[in-house]
């Protein structure tokens, strides 16, 4: 079976240059659990060369029912990590923190859009994820099914998933973005039986009403029996008898005590789609015990979590990200973890910064795309808080532009927190590179160095390594116990989109480059690079130029057909407010990225835009820029894009 990626390409030219670098703090070092990089090293050299010894080690982290014989057995790409174990997440989440010295210590603080504030402790939440779970095992959930979860952010959801694992059922989370036939589609692509949902959410002072979009959903999917109801807002919503069951009732019927599961290592834990940012959502497949260990081990190092931090991670639930750094990765590490159900400009935009002097977020991980909305709205507004409890900061999603790495450092981290930035995807189930805060010096833009385990090279499309400063293709070498293991119900895809591209390694799907000090670099998706004149081009580097030019705020870079070049260079380009946008400022800006980078990567056109298409997890869409920018028309799948009215501006501009 041909691979999925249709024009991989050999290798890229790099011109981006950065020199700033930032050492750990000093007092951040000190304190942190990895506080060298000659301890980095060490760890790192041991967790490649000795990897079942180190694994084996660290596994010890985790409570097991039964131990485990063997560490990894691997045949490509099909990966068992600690056969014979057994073990269940919602007990190591939850119950080993909740009878020790950690039982009233506040495991998850929620906030919802309107205000309200609820938190519970690691003893509160034992008792409401056993009664939880009873009420799904009413419903004839048991060990292996599939349940689907489409709601907001609240300890709800963050209960609904680890009842499913406490049973031993199979969550598949749908964002609560998305519309009916999304829904619909994963729900009959995972063969969900029961659906967890709510009346409806807020979102920037509206009423999501979730129940109806889900209603329409189930219509169409016939497997699904049951559907199970959170009331979070107090809203009027059809219940349709025997089908629809209020959570509130059904707890009031439920006892507070359900044993965990014990679940083997490679039982699935769960299902979730990527975000459809290059095609068709896959439905990856995670399991137990390694996802379990690679969620809790990187949160562990990677946010240096210590017993009184305060951790937020802005992302939703319904992504990996969430999954992982939410849910899964502070809970088995017994941290206390926030969560926000609403917009960050809600009522004004900075909320964000309002809820961290509030509840004195102490780690605070969230996206490029939200860092950049932030510099759009303008600093005067982060300044009016103190933000004197943070002490790290995280980024994921997407390449972070230097000029955005800058602003996060300065106007959040006053200089003094270092920044994380994390690469990974919904396939590696953990975080794959990303400095360790205490050890590594950072370098804006730069992921920096692979975590434990992790053995990333770039090569060229024939699989030969590539030499540093030179772009190819992001491959890992090795497995790691967090891997996905499959795509659900259609393994050859599976083999096809990650298996077949370079044999033996995992193919990323992604460019980057590394430089002479070993940092890696994302350059951006293969899928998206552009041949301009014989030259392989990333993304992310012209964009990065773009966005350091002061009236640009987000830039989008898309390759156009073009008969002597190849392809010639669009760049899409948002501005700072109130910029005046004509020729003139166009000329400027194509004339800055050819003395920032080169002559090379100057734009032959510049088109101005309100907004870029970005999926509903805030990532650029730019396949279908390219569509537009070559044929003045968007015919490719559009359904995980986050508001087609951007796309339809711009059509409209197209046809001026
Ligand atoms: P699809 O696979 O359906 O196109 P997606 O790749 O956007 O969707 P995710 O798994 O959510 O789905 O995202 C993973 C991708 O996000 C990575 O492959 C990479 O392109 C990008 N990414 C994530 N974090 C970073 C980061 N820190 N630096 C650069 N790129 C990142
Ligand atoms: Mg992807």
């Amino acid at each position: 079976m041909a691979a999925e990626t249709t024009s991989v390409p050999s290798s890229f030219t790099s011109s981006l240059r950065e020199d700033r670098i930032f050492p750990p703090p000093a007092e951040f070092a000190s304190q942190a659990s990895i506080r060298s990089r000659e301890q980095y090293d060490a760890l790192y050299r041991r967790s490649i060369e000795d990897s079942d010894a180190f694994w084996a080690e660290q596994a010890q982290l985790l409570d097991w029912f039964q131990p485990f014989h063997t560490v990894l057995e691997w045949n490509v790409p099909h990966a068992k990590w600690f056969t014979g174990g057994t073990l269940n997440l919602c007990y190591n989440a939850v119950d080993r923190h909740a009878k020790g010295a950690r039982a009233s210590k506040t495991a998850l603080i929620w906030e919802g859009e309107p205000g309200e504030v609820r938190s519970l402790t690691y003893e509160e939440l034992h008792i409401e994820v056993q009664r939880f779970a009873n009420v799904l095992k009413n419903l004839g959930v048991k060990k292996g099914d599939r349940v689907a979860i489409y709601m907001g952010v609240s300890p709800e959801i963050v209960l609904a998933v680890l009842a499913c694992a406490r049973l031993g059922a199979v969550h598949n989370v749908v964002f609560g973005g998305f519309a009916a036939h999304a829904l619909a589609d994963r729900m009959a692509d995972s063969e969900c039986r029961v659906l967890i949902t709510q009346d409806a959410g807020f979102r920037r002072g509206q009423e999501v009403p979730l129940k109806s979009i889900a209603d329409e959903a189930v219509e169409r999917t016939p497997g699904v029996e049951h559907v199970l109801v959170y009331r979070r807002c107090g809203r009027e919503v059809p219940m349709k008898e025997g089908r629809d069951h209020w959570l509130h009732e059904e707890l009031a019927k439920v006892s507070s005590e359900c044993p965990a599961e014990p679940m083997d290592s490679e039982d699935p834990l769960f299902i979730l789609y990527t975000s459809g940012t290059t095609g068709k959502p896959k439905g990856l497949v995670h399991t137990t015990a390694g996802y379990g260990l690679g969620t809790m081990l990187t949160s562990k190092y990677i946010f240096d979590l210590q017993e009184q931090d305060v951790y937020w991670c802005t992302a939703d639930v319904g992504w990996i990200t969430g999954h992982s750094y939410v849910v899964y990765g502070p809970l088995l590490n017994g941290a206390t973890a926030l969560l926000y159900e609403g917009a960050p400009n809600w009522p004004e935009v900075d909320r964000f910064w309002d809820i961290v002097d509030r509840h004195k977020v102490s780690i605070f991980y969230t996206a490029p795309t939200a860092i950049r909305a932030f510099m759009k709205w303008g600093a005067e507004h982060v300044r009016k808080h103190s933000l004197s409890t943070l002490r790290l900061l995280g980024t994921v999603g997407e390449p972070i532009n230097p000029e955005a790495w800058m602003w996060y450092h300065r106007e959040i981290g006053h200089e003094r927190c270092p920044i994380v930035d994390t690469w990974w995807q919904t396939e590696t189930g953990s975080i794959m590179i990303a400095p360790i805060p205490g050890a590594v010096a950072t370098k804006p833009g730069s992921a920096t160095l692979p975590f434990f385990g992790v053995l990333p090279e770039i090569v060229t499309k024939e699989g030969e390594p590539v030499p540093p400063g030179h772009g190819g293709l992001l491959v890992i070498r090795k497995p790691w116990p967090a891997m996905a293991r499959t795509i659900y119900g259609n393994p050859d895809r599976y083999q096809a989109a990650y298996w077949s591209e370079i044999p033996g390694s995992y193919f990323t799907g992604d460019g980057a480059r590394r430089d002479e000090d070993g940092y890696f670099w994302l350059m951006g998706r293969v899928d998206d690079v552009l041949n301009v004149s014989g030259h392989r081009l990333g993304t992310m580097e012209i964009e990065s130029a773009l966005v350091a030019h002061t009236k640009v705020t987000e830039a989008a870079i898309v390759g156009r057909p073009d008969d002597l070049k190849g392809e010639g260079i669009v760049a899409f380009v948002s501005v700072v407010d109130g910029t005046e946008v004509d020729k003139s400022l166009a000329d400027e800006l194509k004339k800055f990225v050819a003395k920032e980078i080169g002559a090379l990567a100057r734009p032959d056109e510049i088109r101005f835009t309100q907004a870029l298409p970005k999926t509903r997890s805030g990532k650029i869409m730019r396949r279908l820029l390219r569509e537009l920018a070559a044929t003045g028309d968007v015919k490719g799948d559009t359904t995980t894009l986050e508001d087609f009215s951007v796309v339809a501006k711009l059509k409209e501009k197209d046809e001026e």
